[in-house]
């Protein structure tokens, strides 16, 4: 067995990242390309990765397909064994991934810390599903069996890297499926530090592949191959779509959860210093790095300017910095050109005749190296700007009027996306109608909350398919009825 040794945080050494895991093994990839990895809150490169291309993901999927045989036979307990040691294994390792997501991501340490904790619970939330499912079932007169779809390739972005992978890994392993993960390639620190956890778990070889790589390379391998009966894929959408048209070739099931342009409406009724401290942390969730986001903040006219005064207030007081700095609640975005991309977008609101109520182009004082970005409030936005329409990725809000609550549900819904809404009000029966009324797979009542347990995904173009809980273990499943003379 080999494995690649990594040293996080203080020693400040170049590291080169030259493992991937297939069958149980930490392998040299047999691709050669070289990779940068930096550090976003200075800009300064800390090591290199060696990605993976075709040939490993070839390898990897091959490994799954051997494991696939006698996995899939194991027993419901084993598996929920497998989970709880999976997650013991992910504690073990909690600071060194922190660590790795604060220098390699800029997460802030607070975000860190329930990235770390929200990972290793996909494990603990995952037993829960399988302990109270049902493989076999009678309907009428057949005996239908939840058959395990065989390999799964596991698709996943840079914006939470093991908590994705995490929550996919988990209800693959619940299902009985074996498993082909293609992890963002700027996060492959993060992805060793919890590729070593899981090792210690001791799964048998095979059952989870890790092959960091190229997405048109290795993730395209994996879209295409006919050994793979499942992609289960978190990203952009524009990725998503080009996944399920190269899928459609071998009929592979798909579950993906793309991107979002989430409303936050604050009902007329709503206690405005409370609808504001839920609305700016609604947006700025993951340094404004977030699906969902809530970027597009519904204000009925009659208390704009009232609500504008406390958002510009306090978003004035928002800590932008070190992401070590336990204070900091913005870090900085991800990479230069994630940086680019949300300037850009800030250019083209002020371009676009929006109000500038805060932040606005270029770097917050004090901080010229690094991505860092100025959280930025948009005022007087509608809803054909580009600002309003598409997704950017950055802390960046952007707050419309409305005159009654009709025109607030309609400008709620006319978004191509529609994977979490914020609703905010002082009456929870009237909070409750508005909900009932918003078309998104999501929507959270009077704070960010999470059910671990409830389906996660999105209406529309924000994605098909559901995660977490029963909703997402049934979409590893294929069912299988038998119908006959009973034995
Ligand atoms: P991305 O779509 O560029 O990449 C996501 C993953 O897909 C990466 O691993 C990438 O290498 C891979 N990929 C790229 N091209 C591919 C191809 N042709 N075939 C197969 N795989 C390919 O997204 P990103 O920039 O890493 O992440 C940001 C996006 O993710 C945002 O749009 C965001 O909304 C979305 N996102 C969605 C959710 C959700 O749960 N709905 C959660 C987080 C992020």
């Amino acid at each position: 067995m080999t494995r690649a040794e990594v040293s996080i945080g203080k020693e400040k050494i170049m590291r080169i990242i030259d493992k991937i895991y297939i069958d149980g093994a930490f392998v040299t990839p047999h691709g050669e390309e070289m990779f940068d990895l930096f550090n976003p809150a200075t800009g300064q490169v800390i090591g290199k990765v060696q990605l993976g291309d075709q040939e490993d993901a070839r390898r990897a999927i091959a490994a799954a397909k051997r494991a696939f045989v006698s996995f899939a036979q194991t027993s419901k307990e084993e598996r929920i064994a497998m989970l709880h040691r999976l997650r013991d294994a992910v504690l073990a390792h909690a600071d060194a991934l922190t660590e790795a997501t604060i220098e390699e991501y800029g997460g802030p340490v607070s975000r860190a810390v329930w990235a770390t904790r929200y990972a290793a619970d996909c494990f603990l939330n995952a037993a829960k599903t399988l302990e109270h499912y049902d493989f076999v079932r009678r309907i009428g007169t057949a005996d239908v069996t939840m058959e395990s779809l065989g390999v799964v390739g596991l698709i996943t972005p840079w914006n939470n890297d093991y908590g994705f992978i995490c929550n996919k890994l988990a209800t693959a392993i619940a299902a009985g499926c074996t498993a082909v993960i293609k992890p963002s390639e700027m996060s492959a620190t993060q992805t060793l530090v919890l590729t070593q956890a899981l090792y210690e778990a001791r799964l048998p070889a095979g059952v989870f592949n890790i092959v960091t790589g190229r997405g048109d390379v290795v993730g395209a391998e994996l879209t295409s191959h006919p050994d793979v009966a499942k992609i289960s894929f978190t990203g952009s959408t524009a990725v998503g779509k080009g996944i399920l048209r190269a899928g459609a070739e071998t009929m592979k099931r798909v579950t993906l959860e793309l991107g979002g342009k989430s409303p936050t409406l604050v009902l007329d009724d709503a206690d405005l210093k409370e609808a504001v401290a839920h609305a700016v942390t609604a947006g700025f969730l993951n340094s404004g790095q977030a699906c969902v986001a809530g970027t597009r903040i519904l204000v009925p006219e009659a208390r704009l300017a009232e609500f504008l005064t406390l958002l510009k207030a306090t978003v004035e007081q928002i800590k932008v910095g070190d992401p070590r700095d336990p204070s900091t609640a913005i870090g900085p975005m991800v990479s230069e050109k994630q940086y680019d991309r949300v300037q850009r977008y800030i250019r083209l609101g002020i371009d676009e005749g929006a109000t500038l109520v805060t932040g606005g182009p270029g770097r917050p004082e004090g901080l010229n190296g690094g991505y860092f970005t100025k959280p930025t409030v948009f005022a007087a936005v509608t809803n054909d700007m580009t600002i309003a329409r598409e997704e950017i990725f950055g802390p960046v809000l952007c707050v419309l009027s409305y005159r009654d609550e009709n025109e607030a549900i309609a400008i709620a819904n006319d978004t191509v996306y529609g994977l979490q809404a914020y609703v905010l009000s002082s009456d929870i029966e009237h909070a409750r109608a508005a909900a009932a009324r918003i078309v998104s797979g999501r929507v959270l009542i009077n704070g960010v909350h999470n059910e671990p347990l409830a389906p996660f995904g999105g209406f529309k173009q924000s994605g098909i398919g559901r995660e977490y809980g029963v909703f997402g273990l049934e979409a590893y499943l294929e069912p299988k009825s038998v119908i006959g003379p009973a034995a």
